[in-house]
């Protein structure tokens, strides 16, 4: 029998543990922490965005770096901090577990293929492929692209560093995004 939300918040939340982020080389943060309170479970799962009304579903091409037939590449709309942010989504709305299988003969190839275009850009130590799926229902496979030589950002905290570090300035931000889209083009 799995523990029940509940069962898991009694257990937890009088013993939450604070780890040793000092000892972290590559924890963002530095200062006295401690972990927040564990709240406790809400009655149902939120429906994620796209259960109604999928901004995904709804946003032209005219908004994506690349698309093809089946698949689009969008970037979030402003500057990242990490030098390249972008999504890979197929066109039809689907997730994980309904990705129709020609789509999922075709997703290994595709994400070899965007994480070579992203690694084209240069000075890209690592590319990290993600797939959360709590906030938008509709399939998105983020690619992070972890600057090279900069051995603190590695790992998962690279999400985090993400918001950490400045914004790119524009113009390079605008330039690695199309050295992305101009490697997926041609290749
Ligand atoms: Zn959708």
């Amino acid at each position: 029998m799995p523990e029940t939300p509940e069962q898991l918040h009694a257990r937890a939340a009088p013993a939450l543990r604070m780890p040793p982020v000092e000892d972290w080389e590559t924890f963002p943060f530095d200062g006295a922490l401690r972990p927040r309170a564990l709240q406790p479970p809400v009655p149902v799962e939120q429906p994620r965005q796209g259960a109604v009304e999928c901004r995904r579903c709804l946003a032209p091409d005219a908004d994506y770096l690349w698309t093809d037939a089946h698949w689009r590449l969008s970037a979030p709309p402003s500057p990242t901090g990490l030098p390249v942010v972008v999504l890979l989504e197929p066109r039809a709305h689907c997730d994980i577990d309904t990705l129709p299988p020609e789509r999922s003969a075709e997703l290994g190839p595709l994400l070899q293929r965007v994480e070579a275009a992203v690694r084209s850009v240069g000075e890209i130590g690592r590319v990290h492929i993600c797939r959360w799926g709590d906030g938008s229902e509709h399939l998105h496979w983020w690619f992070m692209a972890r600057p090279a030589r900069l051995p603190q950002l590695i790992g998962s905290f690279a999400a985090i560093w993400d918001d950490v570090l400045p914004p790119l300035p524009e113009a390079i931000w605008r330039e690695n995004l199309a050295a992305v889209a101009g490697a997926l083009a041609s290749g």
